[in-house]
């Protein structure tokens, strides 16, 4: 049987030749290769500074830090999103407060937003859901309003824009992520973007032991982690980032091609794309109608080599959350989405053929369930 896959990452003789040439050179760590990747993503974001560390979750946490977020402040984030975006919260002792998201796009509901901004509110984590950007105009106006700093979580939107505005540009600070599964991807990986010179180099700080950048190898300035990136991993974005366009473009024909077959589906929505943005497309994610059964659909899908998953769990109702007593409050579009959406096999080579076999066994799938 023919066996469909979720992701695969486009790995070329240049990035392999990019990492060998780290090894042979000896260096594999605090080198020129971070720095490089640093300055190549800035350009390319648009922003000042770019700090590269070893995961997205690493990213973010490193921004709560750096923005002096902790015990007593309440962080507005959605439930509708990757764990690591709530962690960072909790990591640094502040409390996540879950807001409801658009029933179109998945992102933060700006309207939610605002009913849940209380005197404790510090922040608005938002997350560029699916490489769809959020609504930036509405939730900057209401951070501007309250006094709120805000985070980006844009682990899964490098390349996506905002009304012609690369995101990385939003907030006071904004991350990346490069796993396996990313637009580009480093291994594991991460990067920290801003425009403010203190946030930069509070982080910068942070990710090495909190040594500071004219201090002693031994004198630590904070209390800090190792989150740093390897030379070899960075090598490796570098050479990635240099085909990020081609990528982009790869999966915009994937996803079109997709969408072409899915609009015809009855009890299935293709994602809905905002005319003013540009999707970097990270993972193609379907909307059934409530009175599909999803896990028979899946499991049916699965039956004929097709690899899905349910995108995404909600964070509310994790048993970590659960356990430390986290209100879910009242989050019925992300309670009734999260039940519905399905992300099909999706990577930049994808042929037509395996989007059409991914096709044809969905339409089955619908029909057995539907009956
Ligand atoms: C991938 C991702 C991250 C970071 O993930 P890492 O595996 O730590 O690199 C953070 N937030 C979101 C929304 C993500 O999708």
């Amino acid at each position: 049987m023919k066996v469909v896959s979720m992701s695969a990452p486009e790995i070329d003789e240049q990035d392999i030749a990019a990492v060998v040439e780290v090894l042979r050179s000896g260096r594999l760590a605090l080198g020129p290769a971070a720095e490089a990747f640093e300055s190549e993503i800035a350009e390319y974001v648009g922003v000042r500074h770019a700090i590269a560390v070893s995961s997205g979750t690493a990213a973010l946490h490193l921004v709560a830090r750096a923005l002096g977020i902790g015990p007593g402040d309440e962080v507005i984030v959605p439930s509708f999103t990757f764990a690591a975006s709530v962690n960072a919260i909790l990591y640094v002792g502040a409390k996540p407060v879950f807001a409801d998201i658009e029933e179109d796009t998945y992102n933060l509901d700006p309207q939610d937003v605002k009913r849940r901004i209380t005197s404790r509110t510090r922040a608005i984590l938002a997350v560029d859901v699916f490489g769809h950007p959020v609504e930036w105009d509405e939730i900057l106006t209401l951070a501007d309003r309250y006094g709120l700093l805000v985070i980006d979580d844009a682990c899964e939107a490098l390349g996506a824009e905002y009304r012609g505005r690369k995101v990385g540009q939003f907030g006071s600070a904004a991350t990346f992520a490069f796993y396996p599964n990313k637009q580009i991807t480093t291994g594991e990986g991460g990067m920290i973007v801003t425009n403010d010179d203190r946030i930069a180099r509070v982080c910068r700080s942070l990710r090495n032991q909190g040594r500071s950048e004219d201090g002693s190898w031994l004198f630590h300035r904070h209390l800090g982690y190792n989150y740093r990136m390897d030379e070899m991993s960075a090598a490796l974005g570098r050479s990635q980032l240099r085909r990020i366009e081609s990528f982009l473009e790869k999966r915009q024909r994937v996803a079109d091609l997709y969408t072409e077959r899915i609009v015809r589906l009855p009890f299935v929505r293709p994602p809905v794309i905002r005319s003013h943005v540009r999707m970097s497309w990270f993972v193609y994610v379907i909307t059934l109608t409530a009175d599909i059964d999803r896990n028979k659909l899946m499991k049916c899908m699965a039956a004929q080599g097709v690899q899905t998953r349910g995108y995404f769990e909600p964070i509310h109702k994790q048993p970590y959350i659960r356990e430390l007593g986290i209100d879910g409050g009242d989050l019925p579009v992300t309670e009734s989405v999260a039940q519905r959406t399905i992300a099909l096999p999706f990577h930049n080579n994808m042929s037509a053929e395996d989007v059409e076999y991914v096709v044809e066994a969905l339409t089955t799938a619908v029909e057995a369930v539907v009956g």
